[in-house]
């Protein structure tokens, strides 16, 4: 028998969101916090075009990109890293500090990636948990030592959609040491609509140890090709673009990723969309009864305690696939109206039952 990393016996496994069919064959995937939509015409013409060059491999600094996203968002080229997927940039941001004796600190529950690229990268996480439903940025600060070379902040948070506000994320930034790195990871942001809610790609800027992940997978919809970035001081970007295996993100990631930055206003006026639905789900939900977190992302949060897998099983009845977390809540991503409304069905089935 090979020998293996103990920590592999002791490993979460990451649960990918699944689909359900109901009885009468309806099926909406929202476990995923994916895209309601197809992709844009555009962007699959440019797929399409980049398929003639899949002979050669990728740009291995995907050039035209990383000149993209800096021109965009009006940041250095040098600060920006890309990977496939930010789940991956996450794991390089990871292997960046991962040696034994080493600590991140995030809170808990957040993003189920978080524990299992810890263990990969043989960090210790230091799990704080949520107050209610929200950071509890204080005991997070109380939780850094000198152990600890990283802090995750999910902001909003996944799986609860909550928010921290400049004022609260501030005043922690302050008291991180500076040789601590912090990673604002803000895979929803585009979904955020309350004005005190920061974009890190302010507050990065004036503080070294600050860096920012993103994504193409949510409101850019290209969640099946892979691409995410993160954007960092110049030392930041380099130490990530170091773990990077070469070649990582693929040639029809890289150019679906450029035809989506030029389709934005499309793009966005899509996330407009789901936003708008996101209020009209939340307030229908409230209506029934239920008490829903504030959402910032193109989710919502139910915490159902022990009723948790009963819940998603009712849901599973009107064909709607939830994701959820045994013991503590469900969350239900922001489909198209059509979904939304199995979803709402569903869940006032359950009140009634
Ligand atoms: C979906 C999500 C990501 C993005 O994952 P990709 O690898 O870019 O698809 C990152 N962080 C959080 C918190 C997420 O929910």
């Amino acid at each position: 028998m090979p020998r293996f990393r103990s920590i592999l016996d002791t490993m979460p496994a990451y649960k990918p969101g699944k689909a359900v069919v109901s009885p009468d064959g309806r099926s909406h995937k929202l476990s995923s916090n994916e895209s309601p939509y197809d992709p844009l015409p555009s962007v699959v013409e440019a797929i399409a075009e980049g398929a003639r060059q899949v002979h050669r491999y990728p740009d291995p600094a995907a050039v035209e990109l990383t000149e993209a996203i800096a021109e965009r968002f009006g940041v250095p080229f040098e600060h920006i890293a890309l990977g496939a997927g930010s789940v991956t940039v996450a794991q390089q941001l990871f292997e960046t500090v991962g040696e034994p004796g080493a600590e991140v600190v995030y809170a808990w529950r957040s993003f189920e990636a978080y524990p299992l690229l810890a263990d990969l990268a043989g960090v210790t996480s230091v799990q704080v948990p949520l107050k209610g439903e929200d950071h509890d940025l204080d005991a997070m600060a109380e939780a850094i030592n000198e152990r600890t070379r990283m802090v995750f902040v999910c902001n909003p948070n996944n799986p609860t959609g909550t928010s921290i506000r400049t004022r609260e994320l501030v005043s922690f930034l302050d008291r991180v040491p500076d040789d601590v790195l912090v990673v604002l990871d803000e895979a929803y942001r585009e979904y955020v609509r309350d004005e005190d809610v920061p974009d890190g790609l302010t507050l990065y800027r004036d503080r070294p140890n600050v860096c920012v992940l993103r994504t193409f997978s949510k409101a850019y919809g290209l969640a099946g090709l892979r691409v995410g970035y993160v954007v960092g001081h110049e030392p930041v970007a380099a130490a990530v673009r170091k773990t990077i295996i070469p070649f990582a993100v693929n040639h029809l990631a890289q150019i679906a990723a450029i035809a989506s930055l030029r389709a934005e206003d499309e793009l966005l006026e899509r996330v407009d969309a789901v936003v708008k639905e996101r209020t009209r789900v939340r307030e229908a939900l409230i209506s029934q009864g239920w008490t829903v977190p504030p959402t910032e992302a193109n989710f919502v949060w139910l915490r159902l305690g022990d009723r948790t897998l009963d819940f998603a099983g009712t849901c599973g009845l009107e064909g709607v696939a939830v994701r959820p977390f045994a013991g503590e809540g469900a969350r239900v991503s922001i489909g198209s109206p059509e979904a939304n409304d199995a979803f709402l069905t569903a869940a006032a089935a359950f009140r009634a039952g």
